[in-house]
């Protein structure tokens, strides 16, 4: 038995999304069901539809930003009850035995996780996103929302909020380090927040000039235009940590060079363009190049406490689910300030 929900999906890489009913599975013991009110927009669920990082399955509902209220829980559910407000991110599950899974790192479970959507559940089916009215999700993957945020807000810190957090917090900043976040879209004007208010130095390297005023006053210290090769020649050796939030291939090599000795560049945008870098650069300052990925359970709900304590909130802008097709436009074109979140209550 399943229980069918209305939905937004695209049934091609190629097509653009529309209506669709999709089906919810009843809930197992430790399943949540979760009314959702909100999911955001993430630059990921446009690569995914679009078949940029492989081919997927069709019909597809993304969508990993997911925010709600729980309408039941399934009969060994400890965490959560009626009425709690939640959040789900980019996990939906994981083997839970590993060494990843018992630190709260599910993310990186040895097995490979279940992924919110486009992904394959424990029953073979593939999961589908949080542009839904309603979706059913393990107790373990379900974050509670701190009463001090404001729901239309959340969504984007389940995904966005923590894939900045957790590299900021696996490589210290804090009080005395630079950091510098290459792109300020979604994942970068939240780094930007989390970053001063962990108390780093904050720098955003941005295409140009045009969005220096918001990010000055979502708390960055200094803003400068990649487009401008003074840029690079003036902050040679500079930061501590450079997150890179870009969705398209750059010249990697170019800011290998702004890392101070010690420093590391994290790739937390996701193009497949293979890099390139000079190894000499990494020798001579003994600076390194990392991922990461979005982040744990355990950071997660962190981040979120986090965000309520500090009063980090994304930048929204709230749409209909009609208005999806002219968001990922938008989204593509970097000309969204600063993540479009849907209202559920339009998917019918
Ligand atoms: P977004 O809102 O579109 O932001 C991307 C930013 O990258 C843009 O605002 C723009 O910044 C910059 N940019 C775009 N095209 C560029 C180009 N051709 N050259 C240089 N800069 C360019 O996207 P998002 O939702 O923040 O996601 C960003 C990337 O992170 C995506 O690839 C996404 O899949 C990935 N991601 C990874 C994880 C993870 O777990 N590691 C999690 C979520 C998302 P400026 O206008 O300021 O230059
Ligand atoms: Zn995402």
């Amino acid at each position: 038995m399943t229980t069918t929900v209305n939905a937004y999906g695209a049934i091609s890489a190629t097509d653009p999304l529309e209506p669709m009913t999709i089906e919810r599975r009843d809930l197992r013991p430790h399943d949540v069901l979760i009314d959702i009110d909100y999911a955001g927009i993430c630059h990921s669920d446009i690569h995914t539809l679009r078949g940029e990082w492989g081919e997927i399955a069709y019909p597809q509902v993304v969508g990993h930003e997911i925010v709600g209220h729980v309408a039941a829980v399934g009969s060994e559910v400890t965490k959560h009850k009626v009425g709690d407000r939640v959040g789900v991110g980019c996990e939906s599950g994981s083997c839970g035995q590993c060494e990843q899974c018992a630190k709260g790192e599910e993310v990186y479970c040895l097995k490979g996780n279940i992924q919110t959507y486009a992904g394959v559940d424990v029953d073979g089916t593939i999961t589908q996103g949080g542009y839904s009215q309603a979706t059913v999700i393990d107790e373990r993957f379900v974050l509670s929302v701190p009463e001090a945020l404001p729901l239309e807000k959340v969504a984007p810190l389940l995904c966005a909020g923590v894939t900045l957090y957790a590299p900021l917090k696996h490589w210290n900043a804090g009080p005395g380090t630079k950091v510098a976040i290459i792109g300020m879209g979604g994942l970068g004007h939240v780094g930007v927040k989390l970053a001063h208010a962990l108390g780093a130095e904050v720098t955003v390297l941005s295409r140009t000039l045009a969005k220096k005023d918001d990010g000055l006053a979502f708390g960055a210290d200094h803003y400068f235009a990649t487009e401008d090769p003074a840029t690079f020649a003036d902050h040679q050796a500079e930061y501590d940590l450079i997150l890179s939030t870009v969705s398209a291939g750059i010249d990697y090599d170019a800011y290998v060079d702004l890392l101070a000795v010690d420093g590391t560049l994290v790739l937390l945008g996701a193009p497949t363009d293979a890099l390139s870098v000079t190894p000499m650069k990494l020798i001579s300052h003994r600076r390194s190049i990392a991922g990461s990925a979005n982040g744990g359970i355990v950071d997660t709900q962190e981040m979120l406490d986090f965000c309520a304590q500090h009063d980090v909130l994304p930048e929204t802008e709230l749409i209909a689910a009609d208005d999806i097709n002219a968001a990922y436009k938008r989204v593509v074109d970097s000309d969204v300030r600063y993540r479009f979140v849907i209202d559920a209550m339009t998917f019918g």
